[in-house]
């Protein structure tokens, strides 16, 4: 059994000043694997004091200074990648082949931020005026436990990239996750004080942090309920804020798609990460017409996406990432039956043999309409809804009817066609034909989905502030 008693502030690893212990818990198996102090207020006030000391020297570095950090941080986290996914498959659950995809991603995206600060120009003038773009100052870090590692490297390299000093607070259910990025992060050898990293509750940690007067900017990445109160929150202290929000997106099959390559594309983006992505496409809108076509493709493919042990490299969905999480799931599907839509494959309980751990089976609604709640709420969870449509005009319509707007789909063989639907789609982003990512692309949703974009140029855009002179 691991303990974990320290936050990383000002460079070192201290004793938690917050005395409550959590347990954390194996989802795979329910088994209690480490025990874990988490942070109160006073260590979030410790480690943004450091990070205000820090950002008096750091916020005054050069771009060559910073990226060359970022390439030390890319070397620190690469090198431990193997420790990264084991950790994110035994405390999280997540299957090892999405695991070192998204740990790589991680690694990289340090690399990605020091391309785009090359290409940003931080100066800018014209005739007597000039602007400087100026890091804001101590930004506050807020992530989820989907992705730990990956949200980890992808908040901070930006906030580095920018100038900024951070302080992050990661989701209290990836505390061994977080030991292993800080190990990372401490090998890095950045000044001191740059990263102060603290595990705590979100309504004790997070909250301070948002109202913290000496915290200038919020990058918070979760759910839309939490990312409204910290909108609210922030604004008694008029904090720049970044809101990665949930989605329901939808993954539209044209009627030219190959249903043969589409449809397991359709349950790689819909189970992605046992379903608890906010990129998941959850609606998966196919042409009236080839509907019967499309049940007999879905049937075909579940063999090939079989749910199990996360660390078997063969295994397609792992379980949800606690108890909570699971029955979340379960009353989404009972919800679904309840308002009529039917259950394709999968359905209520646990898959057999898999009763011991958070294992829920992933889930196939057929016969859904646009309405019902399991086509309106974010489940993150291994469910899929079908929603048939009569032309590409309704499939739009129907893409678009949703509070969300983070990611979205479209599959078919006329890539001009699939084209011009992509570009009327309110969606952050949409993929055409697959899961694809662009680290230089903006990522951050319309609508319900959050405010302001991360990954490239956009994502350090968010923590500068211009600054013109004039004569
Ligand atoms: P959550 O909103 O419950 O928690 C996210 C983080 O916020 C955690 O670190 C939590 O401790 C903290 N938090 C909770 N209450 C807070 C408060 N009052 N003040 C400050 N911080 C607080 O979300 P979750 O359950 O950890 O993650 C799942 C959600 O995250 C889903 O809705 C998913 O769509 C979303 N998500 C979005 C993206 C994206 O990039 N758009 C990526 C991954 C996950």
């Amino acid at each position: 059994m691991k303990t974990i008693t320290k936050h990383y502030i000002d460079g070192s690893l201290v004793e938690s000043h917050g005395r409550e212990v959590m347990d954390s818990i194996n989802p795979t198996n329910g088994q209690v694997i480490a025990r874990v102090t988490l942070a109160d207020e006073e260590d979030a006030r410790r480690a943004i004091a450091a990070a205000k000391r820090a950002f008096a020297s750091f916020g005054q570095t050069t771009k060559e200074e910073r990226m060359e950090i970022l390439r030390r941080l890319n070397q620190a986290v690469s090198a431990r990648s193997d420790d990264l996914t084991e950790t994110m498959v035994e405390e999280y659950g997540g299957v090892v082949q999405f695991a070192s995809l998204i740990v790589q991603a991680g690694a990289g995206v340090f690399l990605s931020a020091e391309k785009a600060l090359r290409e940003l120009p931080l100066t800018r003038s014209w005739g007597k005026t000039t602007v400087t773009l100026e890091p804001v100052g101590v930004a506050g870090l807020i992530s989820p436990w989907n992705a730990n590692a990956f949200f980890l490297c992808m908040k901070l390299a930006s906030a580095v990239a920018a100038g900024c000093t951070v302080v992050m607070k990661p989701s209290e259910l990836s505390a061994l996750q977080t030991r292993v990025w800080l190990e990372c992060v401490h090998e890095a050898k950045l000044p001191k004080g740059l990263c102060n990293v603290v595990s705590g509750r979100g309504e004790v940690v997070g909250a301070e942090l948002v109202r913290n007067p000496d915290v200038a900017k919020i990058s918070f990445t979760g759910s839309a309920a939490v990312g409204r109160s910290i909108m609210r929150e922030s604004a008694a202290t008029m904090k720049r804020i970044t809101l990665e929000l949930g989605g329901k997106s939808p993954n539209i099959l044209l009627d030219d798609a190959d249903l043969k390559k589409a449809i397991p594309n359709a349950f790689i983006i819909g189970f992605l990460n046992n379903g608890q992505a906010c990129v998941a496409g959850t609606r998966l809108l196919v042409p009236k017409s080839r509907f019967a076509e499309v049940k007999q493709v879905i049937l075909d493919t579940v063999p090939a996406f079989p749910v199990g042990d996360p660390a078997d490299p063969k295994t397609a969905v792992g379980p949800m990432v606690n108890q909570k999480q699971y029955q979340r799931v379960q009353s989404y599907i009972r919800r679904g039956i309840e308002e009529g839509a039917e259950v394709l494959v999968g359905g209520e309980g646990h898959p057999p043999g898999l009763e011991s751990g958070y294992f829920v089976k992933p889930t196939i609604f057929v016969n859904v309409t646009n309405d019902m709640t399991i086509a309106r709420e974010e489940i993150f969870g291994p469910v899929l809804s079908v929603i048939t449509y009569e032309d590409e005009a309704d499939a739009i319509r129907i893409a678009n009817d949703t509070e969300y707007g983070l990611h979205a789909y479209v599959s078919g063989t006329d890539i001009q066609r699939a084209r011009r639907v992509a570009s009327q789609i309110q969606a952050g982003r949409v993929a055409i034909n697959g899961m694809l990512d662009d680290q230089q692309a903006p990522f951050g949703g319309f609508k319900h989905s959050g405010v302001g974009r991360e990954f490239g140029t956009f994502g350090i855009e968010a923590y500068l502030e211009p600054r013109a002179i004039l004569e």
